[in-house]
């Protein structure tokens, strides 16, 4: 029997704070990418924390969280969060045909097509589901949605059909480290528990690069954010916001923060926008009154006290300048998931990217592949161990390529479960 979780989004809940907590913004953001219904209240004082909770301030934890239940949870993390929702399910079962790390756009596919296919899976997703692709405020260039389609409403929509097909979610833990234990893959689970298949995919994407200045983490959710600010857009009402960034993710984040904030400043490194973003979100940003952009430009230092105020900034040409801004936000890509690779036999480029398949050479394989044939397309330097999507070296970074490859891998997985 498989576990289904409750729907996220299958009721509301209320969510009361203070407008800089970096613990709220954390919560806040868990919750958009899940696709669920929330309301969110700032609080300023004590009149309205009494109004609201019944008690001072400085009587609650915050952010708090009131469950449509009723039941009252203060300062809780997100795990915490989704435990008392009933997301976190325990797996069914002790070994499992195929296991998938990941529920971004690439993993989801595989499951949906794997399970599907009759194929016992389980995929074991550290956070919320969707990955990159959840934080996207509109996806427009996924085919069969001409008017574009939020990133995580997509993602829910693929969740939803995994779980129809019999999938197993197994939602905030992460996959660590593993090995071949008596021909199976088995890998231990950040939960403490271990995960046994026959084959598995490794589909975990990247994470948000900083930008390496000191003074990040004091601004972390206190006006800094990692990523398009899908969830946040609403609360920049009037503000001047700044994005850093020039490829996809930063375009259509700054699009989206333009239908709220009184102005965007688009920081961009490079001469223009048009080498890595696509023609259409250009065109948009160009043409938009309250867009600018200043190509050219990086960000050296973040000003503020306790949230921010502004940025300073050098030229190519060596000038400085400084930009007021209430937020900003930082899409300047992603680096490799995979520090658990270390040690585990698994060959990976100079990035931390996995290798697969043609770009493994005699040497990488030498001493942990153990079959006679040569590796799958999107197979690693481990037998029946698969890496697809933005995880992949060489993969293109598109949900549609992610969830191609996504599907492809579970043809390779048929292959080789059949030849084990
Ligand atoms: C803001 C934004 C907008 C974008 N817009 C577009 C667009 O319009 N069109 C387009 O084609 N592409 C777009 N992209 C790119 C696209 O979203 C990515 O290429 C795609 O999401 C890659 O999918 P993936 O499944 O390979 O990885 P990801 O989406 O990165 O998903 C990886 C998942 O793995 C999880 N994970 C990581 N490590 C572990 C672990 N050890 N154990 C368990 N789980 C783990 C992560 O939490 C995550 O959920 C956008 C990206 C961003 C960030």
């Amino acid at each position: 029997m498989s576990i289904v979780p409750p729907a996220p989004g299958a009721g509301i809940l209320r969510m009361y704070g203070r407008g800089m907590d970096p613990a709220a913004y954390v919560l806040r953001d868990f919750l958009s990418r899940t696709v669920a219904q929330y309301l969110w209240t700032e609080l300023v004082d004590d009149d309205g924390s009494i109004r609201a909770l019944g008690r001072p301030l400085s009587a609650l934890r915050f952010p708090v969280v009131i469950l449509p239940d009723g039941d009252l949870l203060e300062a809780p993390d997100p795990t915490t969060l989704a435990r008392r929702l009933g997301w976190v399910a325990e797996a069914s079962a002790r070994v499992y045909d195929l296991s998938i790390y990941g529920a971004g756009p690439a993993g989801l596919s595989a499951a949906v097509y794997a399970a599907s296919e009759g194929v016992r899976v389980a995929v074991i997703e550290r956070d919320a589901v969707g990955g990159q692709a959840g934080s996207s405020s509109l996806i427009e260039n996924y085919l069969g949605f001409p008017q574009g389609i939020p990133g995580a409403e997509l993602a829910e929509r693929a969740r939803q059909q995994a779980v129809k097909f019999g999938a197993e979610l197994l939602l905030m833990r992460e996959g660590g480290d593993g090995g071949v234990v008596d021909g199976h893959l088995r890998v231990a689970l950040s939960d403490g528990s271990l995960m046994t298949s026959r084959a598995n995919i490794c589909a975990t994407g990247v994470r948000w690069r900083r930008l390496g200045l000191d003074e990040e983490e004091q601004f972390f959710g206190a006006g800094l954010y990692y990523g398009a600010g899908a969830g946040e857009a609403p609360q920049c009402a009037g503000e001047h916001v700044v994005v850093v960034g020039g490829a996809n993710s930063a375009g259509q984040a700054a699009m989206n923060l333009a239908r709220y904030a009184a102005s965007v400043t688009v920081l961009v490194r490079s001469p223009s926008l048009s080498k890595n973003m696509s023609a259409y979100l250009v065109d948009r940003l160009t043409y938009h009154p309250a867009v600018t952009i200043l190509p050219n430009t990086q960000v050296t230092r973040l000003l503020g006290d306790e949230r921010i105020t502004g940025v300073e900034t050098r030229t190519d040409a060596g000038d400085d300048n400084s930009l007021f801004a209430t937020r900003v936000f930082i899409c300047i890509g992603g680096d490799a998931n995979t520090e658990w690779a270390a040690g585990t036999g698994l060959a990976r480029d100079n990035h931390g990217l996995l290798l697969t398949g043609p770009d493994l050479t005699d040497q990488m394989l030498d001493g942990v592949w153990t079959r006679e044939r040569r590796p799958f397309s999107l197979e690693t330097s481990i037998p029946g161990f698969f890496a697809v999507g933005d995880v992949r070296h060489g993969s293109i970074k598109r949900v549609a390529s992610a969830v191609g490859e996504g599907a492809l891998a579970v043809s390779y997985v048929h292959r080789f479960l059949a030849g084990e």
